[in-house]
């Protein structure tokens, strides 16, 4: 079990406070910010930063991302307890552990064989249990579709269409679209079989990559 002492505790609380003054308003989502031990997800050398509003290497070119972003797309998805949610680039497994924390039910897939690995072992050991795969999520996971709510975690050229194909009536996806330097947070809600998409944000994520990704 991991150490989370009185100033672990006391900077996640700061990190909480700095949310909300950023905008983000969901409950759920900052009290389970609030729990998730991000400094559990760091290497030692970076360890003192983990409570900082920023993405940090987690090895093989990969990011865990920035907390305000992990927020602001919860806090978008609209994720709420028993949700099906899928998420698509486990990394570092720490949008994972909000998305439980929030009491969702979420499968989580990852492309790179390494991470995969890793957070395959290493989350379990933190509590977190999310039902992992190994693979291109630029096609989502068919064999689990469809989800109530699909998060994308990296950087796609266009909306894979296997994605809206696999949401449930209802269902909504947030992922960022553009280039590979920066893209347009979108969220697509599925209604009456009609795909109605909004725009947010600018971010700048890793790419998407795969079939329906960047080659
Ligand atoms: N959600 C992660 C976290 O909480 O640490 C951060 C994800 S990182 C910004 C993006 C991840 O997407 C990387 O781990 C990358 O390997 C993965 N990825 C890229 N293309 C993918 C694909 N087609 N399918 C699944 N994962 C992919």
């Amino acid at each position: 079990m991991v150490e989370d002492n009185y100033k672990q505790r006391g900077l996640r609380n700061k990190l909480v406070k700095k949310l909300r003054e950023k905008g983000i308003s969901d409950e759920r989502v900052l009290t389970a910010i609030g729990k998730v031990p991000r400094h559990a997800f760091f290497d030692a050398a970076l360890l003192n930063h983990a409570y900082e509003d920023k993405a940090f290497p987690i090895g093989e070119g990969q990011t865990i991302s920035q907390p305000y972003t992990v927020a602001f797309q919860t806090e978008k998805l609209q994720v709420k307890a028993g949700d099906k949610v899928l998420e698509i680039g486990t990394g570092s497994g720490y949008q994972a552990a909000v998305l439980l924390e929030i009491g969702a039910k979420v499968y989580t897939i990852e492309y790179n064989r390494k991470l995969y690995e890793h957070t395959k072992k290493f989350i379990p050991e933190l509590g977190y249990k999310p039902f992992f795969f190994f693979g291109d999520g630029s096609k989502g996971l068919p064999a689990k579709a469809p989800f109530d709510k699909i998060i994308v975690t990296a950087g796609a050229p266009v909306v894979p269409s296997a994605l809206t194909d696999q949401l449930t009536e209802n269902g909504i996806l947030i992922i960022p679209v553009g280039d590979r330097e920066r893209q347009k947070m979108l969220r697509i809600t599925k209604k009456q079989g009609k795909l109605l998409q909004e725009e947010f944000d600018n971010f700048a994520f890793v790419p998407l990559l795969g079939d329906q990704g960047w080659k």
